[in-house]
């Protein structure tokens, strides 16, 4: 195996380490402002196999944060990062889903994947991830971000992301204002995350890290499994579309 591509990391986290990464599958969701990092990062990195999901189409405003797309206007984004990676890092397996994650197709695409990694920008792509890799058993790193702010946690197990919040607002996305340098910084600590993960070293688990890029104020709130998590307490086993409407309310459960 010709490791030489990795030479610079490799005295940091061991030829071992890097042939986890080279075995791992990660899969990112959403191909925007923080995918865009995210995708550069573990591709640069040597990650084995990366699925990208993303049913957006590249636009010349997107530019100013999702770089990963120059050139690219009017392409799907998972193709377009799909060709992004394939120029950076050739090793690296691409599967580009040219659609958006949604309660029909999520049980079946990240049963393929170790790690997944969310950046989507509607809260019902993030709860259904969320809830997919808690009944799959997956971890997942979350971030989101607004204007200078983010913030950032990896769930593992529980507590999980319903554990934080019971209802989500209906966000129009073309209405979120953000800073490009802050999809950078949080899309950047999102890949740092996964590679810890596949490398079993210590995440930001039970802990959600908030900073304001504008003050460089950083702070963490434990998080702590809520009992009536109907996530983390075992009671929805499966993926169900009336979860995922109006404000994201669990609605449905089994049994
Ligand atoms: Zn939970």
């Amino acid at each position: 195996m010709d490791l030489s591509r990795y030479v610079r990391q490799i005295p940091i986290i061991g030829e071992e380490g890097q042939e986890k990464l080279m075995k791992a599958k990660v899969l990112v969701v959403g191909a925007g402002g923080l995918g865009s990092p995210v995708i550069a990062y573990l591709a640069a990195a040597g990650i084995g196999k990366l699925g990208i999901v993303d049913g957006d189409t590249v636009e010349e405003h997107n530019l100013q944060r999702q770089i990963i797309h120059a050139g690219n206007v009017g392409m799907n984004k998972a193709e377009s990062a799909k060709k992004f990676v394939e120029r950076l890092n050739p090793e690296v397996e691409v599967v580009a889903y040219p659609f958006d994650i949604d309660p029909s197709n999520v049980l079946e695409i990240v049963k393929e994947y170790d790690v997944v990694v969310s950046c989507p920008d509607t809260f019902k792509a993030r709860l259904v991830l969320n809830d997919a890799c808690r009944i799959l058993g997956k971890p997942m790193v979350h971030a989101a971000i607004l204007g200078f702010e983010g913030e950032a946690t990896t769930i593992v197990d529980t507590p999980c992301y319903r554990c934080l919040y019971t209802t989500f607002p209906k966000v129009d996305k073309t209405a979120i204002a953000v800073v490009g340098v802050t999809a950078g910084f949080f899309g950047c600590i999102q890949a740092s995350e996964a590679i810890k993960l596949i490398l079993g070293m210590d995440v930001l688990k039970g802990r959600m890290l908030r900073c304001d890029l504008r003050t460089m104020e950083f702070f963490e709130i434990e998080i702590s499994t809520n009992p009536d998590c109907p996530v983390c307490s075992g009671k929805l086993r499966n993926i169900y579309p009336e979860n995922y409407e109006g404000e994201c309310e669990i609605v449905k459960l089994d049994g």
